[in-house]
């Protein structure tokens, strides 16, 4: 049973509480949103969940907080300029606040140069097959949110580009918006082939 969404589990300061104007990231948004659409019409975002980012020059944009995947506005990205990840505080530039499950993108973008961009959704058929498939999996169920289930992530990251949080759902990566939204329809594909 999927944890009860209680907000973000870090304190959120505007650098700028506006929203994300720079026509470069135009482009990176729209590819987002279009994911998201996907993601939600597969039935990989219940209830709107999960969240979509990718890397920027000054950190990363990313979904707001229990924003709707299958109907993401441009207004609803932030960009995240810093993370604090033992504070707990991060810096952003946006309207909203950040996706409550920031720490976790922050933590793979800082420890992986080569990922572009991170897709996370729920879905109980991937977490069901996963070990089936050979996906890594994280060791322990960890709280949504927290520096224990970044920690729980890393461990198991090496240079994987999709796993599974136990008892959570999927991370599918890539260099690219695009690259991400490939490994997560080849996941899908070797899915269909076990799933009964
Ligand atoms: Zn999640």
């Amino acid at each position: 049973v999927a944890e009860i969404y209680v907000g973000t589990k870090f304190r959120t300061v505007f650098v700028e509480k506006s929203p994300i104007s720079d026509t470069n990231l135009a482009h990176r948004v729209r590819k987002l949103i279009e994911w998201a659409r996907k993601m939600s019409a597969l039935g990989l975002a219940p209830d709107g969940s999960g969240n979509v980012s990718a890397r920027t020059a000054d950190g990363f944009i990313v979904s707001k907080t229990a924003g709707n995947l299958g109907n993401l506005l441009p207004e609803d990205f932030v960009e995240v300029r810093e993370a604090d990840m033992e504070g707990l505080v991060l810096r952003v530039v946006g309207l909203f606040e950040p996706s409550s499950e920031s720490l976790m993108h922050a933590g793979i973008y800082a420890a992986r140069a080569n990922v572009g961009a991170i897709l996370h959704g729920h879905s109980e058929q991937i977490l069901a097959a996963a070990p089936m498939l050979g996906i890594p999996v994280t060791a322990r169920e960890q709280p949504y949110g927290t520096p224990k289930i970044v920690r729980e992530a890393l461990e198991i990251l090496n240079l994987h580009n999709f796993f599974v949080l136990r008892e959570h759902g999927f991370v599918a990566l890539g260099t690219t918006i695009e690259a991400a939204g490939e490994e997560l329809m080849r996941q899908l594909r070797r899915l269909s082939k076990v799933a009964v």
